[in-house]
């Protein structure tokens, strides 16, 4: 028999009537031959209210307390979910995150999925009913209730259609289905047919909230097709499945503004050091991006990065240890900033996005802070009050309000690609070589020695220089890859990015009329270098990869110069006689996860 998981957010239950509108699709779901297991999150603003009152004691509440309380909010969901359905003459049966068997680690208020036994559930769908399961919670080897972070009742759905071998996970919310960004900022937003998982793997991290994105990792790695829908119509929603909508280089933008900025001012400049810093951060669990380095005088650098606003206060904690330990300066952090990002499949085939994003940006009369590029994205940090202005200028510039020309046939229902029975059959997944469901799966690791490094120090910090550098830049025909604006300092920033090594001459004459311009003392630059690439899936929200990634490097005296960072890859350069040596390094570091 078919099987379904469909999953309500809180606005999609915020009240009886809701739940019994909820109920009515199951219904419906059950009606038309499938057994129906329901996802369900706490009603409304629920777990902002729980969270509220933990904080009218304490700004820090213990993690342990805080998963105890906010379980609680899907706790009522699911005892009225199953209530409603009875009341409608249907059988259901209501389950807490450890009665269906959801396995955790034990970091609570960001837990993640260890295992799933599916037994109880299967016994109750065979029986006949509706199971609802509560989201976003599940049990440590303790006992001890987790959650699995804000949002995280995605996860759970898409965890438990994996560990079902569902036919197809719905996720009904109060958007019809994801748009080229967030319709609420911006109402030119359009709606988007399908999206492939790791361009929306991208978008969650960078900001898109209807999905958590942690619950794409889980549909990439399982092959789960998810269904983003509207819970008040039956129209169609999209489709996040293997393959993109077009071959646009550009298909979606997102806005975080909940993150802050941190520079660790003065940092001596040695192998180990950034490592260092990094450890700290991700032994702490606290997810960083951003992480750019503007080399300095007298051999110190610059390092800054951003955390979510929820981790400035432990980030600053732990700084406050490491500053005198390594021996660097101060710590200086900016809370009011906004991060936009644009994200697309084709944008390093296509080429050209990057002065095209910075001219839309600079033509608002807006500057830049910092600058970091993946294969699949560029991110701009601004000031937060033209974090709006700036998403609008990127999203008119790339024309996502517009249908793509080329729009690829969207994949009958049928045909949505289905997950693989054989994993889903083995009852509880527990891979033998992984120690849980969402641990890092590597696919590739690989070096490029292909490619030269420049760096302008010392430009303006002021709307336009980089737009004007890399529209000279294309001008000559070079396609630029990663791109990294360090935080400007005293009005002046540094820029650095990566060119095939056949361009160099060519863009050093085009830079050095810049330089002189801008009276920068540059261009520096290496005429080869190697970049060393990691691939695999959730990179960046497993925050121990980067730091494993670095102190793997650094152990063996090797310095880490550009780092560039995308849920699916993150790569380093580093001098061109370390290539060979950082890449047998890494082999063997990451061996155990290798697919
Ligand atoms: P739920 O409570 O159902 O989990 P969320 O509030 O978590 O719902 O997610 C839905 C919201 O996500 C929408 O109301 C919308 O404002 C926001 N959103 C952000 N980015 C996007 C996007 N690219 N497409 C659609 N919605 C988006
Ligand atoms: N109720 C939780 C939250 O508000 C989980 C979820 O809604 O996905 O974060
Ligand atoms: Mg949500």
């Amino acid at each position: 028999m078919p099987l379904i998981v469909q999953k309500f957010g809180g606005t999609s239950v915020a009240d009886t009537q809701m739940i019994l509108g909820a109920a009515r699709k199951a219904i419906r779901a059950a009606q038309a031959g499938n057994q129906v297991v329901v996802v369900v999150s706490a009603m409304g603003k629920t777990t902002d209210h729980l969270v509220a009152l933990a904080r009218e004691l304490t700004e820090r509440p213990a993690g342990r307390e805080m998963d105890m309380l906010l379980a609680s909010g899907e706790q009522i969901t699911i005892a009225l979910m199953a209530i409603a359905l009875e009341s409608l003459g249907y059988k259901a049966v209501s389950m807490t995150g450890a009665q269906i068997g959801i396995k955790t680690d034990n970091y609570h208020t960001k837990a993640r999925i260890k295992s799933i036994s599916t037994d109880r559930m299967k016994k109750a769908l065979d029986d006949g009913n509706i199971v609802i399961a509560a989201g976003f919670q599940g049990i440590d080897d303790d006992g001890d209730i987790t959650t699995l972070g804000r949002g995280g009742s995605d996860t759970s759905a898409v965890a438990l259609a994996a560990a079902l071998g569902a036919d197809e996970c719905e996720i009904y919310t109060d958007v019809d289905g994801v748009y080229t960004t967030d319709p609420r900022l911006l109402p030119e937003a359009r709606k988007v047919v399908q999206v492939s998982y790791d361009e929306m793997l991208e978008l969650t991290s960078l900001g898109a909230g209807v999905m958590h994105n942690r619950s794409i990792e889980f549909a990439k790695k399982f092959g789960v097709a998810v269904h983003v829908r509207s819970s008040f119509s039956d129209t169609l929603g999209t489709l996040i499945i293997e393959t993109p909508e077009s071959d646009t280089a550009v298909s979606g933008a997102a806005i975080t503004k909940n993150e802050a900025r941190l520079t660790m001012v003065g940092v001596p400049d040695r192998p180990g050091v950034a490592m260092f810093l990094f450890s700290k951060i991700a032994e702490a669990k606290i997810p960083t991006d951003m992480i750019v380095q503007n080399v300095g005088q007298d051999n110190r650098a610059d390092i800054s990065f951003t955390v979510p606003d929820t981790d400035l206060v432990p980030t600053l904690e732990l700084l406050q240890l490491v500053v005198p330990e390594i021996g660097a300066e101060t710590v200086e952090w900016q809370e009011n900033v906004a991060k936009v990002s644009v994200v697309g499949l084709e944008m390093e085939q296509q080429g050209g996005v990057a002065k095209k994003m910075f001219r839309a940006i600079s033509q608002k009369g807006i500057n830049i802070d910092i600058i970091t590029t993946s294969e699949i994205k560029i991110s701009a940090l601004v000031a937060r009050d033209d974090g709006l202005a700036t998403l609008r200028a990127v999203h008119n510039a790339f024309g996502l309000d517009k249908e793509p020309k080329k729009i690829k046939s969207r994949p009958k229902q049928s045909k949505v690609p289905k997950l693989d029975r054989s994993i889903a059959e083995t009852g509880a997944i527990d891979f033998s070589r992984l120690s849980g469901m969402e641990e890092i799966l590597i696919e590739a690791i690989s070096l490029n020695q292909t490619e030269a490094q420049i760096t302008m120090p010392n430009v303006p910090d002021a709307p336009g220089i980089a737009a004007e550098m890399f529209e000279k830049i294309a001008l000559g025909d070079v396609v630029v890859d990663m791109i990294v604006q360090s935080c400007g300092r005293n009005g002046r920033a540094s820029i650095t990015f990566t060119i095939p090594r056949k361009s160099l001459s060519k863009t050093l004459e085009i830079v050095q009329k810049l330089a002189k311009k801008w009276k920068s003392d540059g261009p520096l630059h290496i005429p080869a270098i190697s970049m060393l690439s990691v691939r695999g899936t959730g990179l960046r929200s497993h925050t121990d990869l980067a730091y494993r990634m670095f102190k793997t490097l650094a152990d063996s005296g090797i310095n880490v110069n550009v780092i560039s960072t995308s849920e699916r890859n993150i790569a380093v350069t580093v001098d061109e006689s370390n290539g060979e040596k950082g890449l047998a390094l890494l082999k063997q570091e990451f061996s155990g996860e290798m697919m």
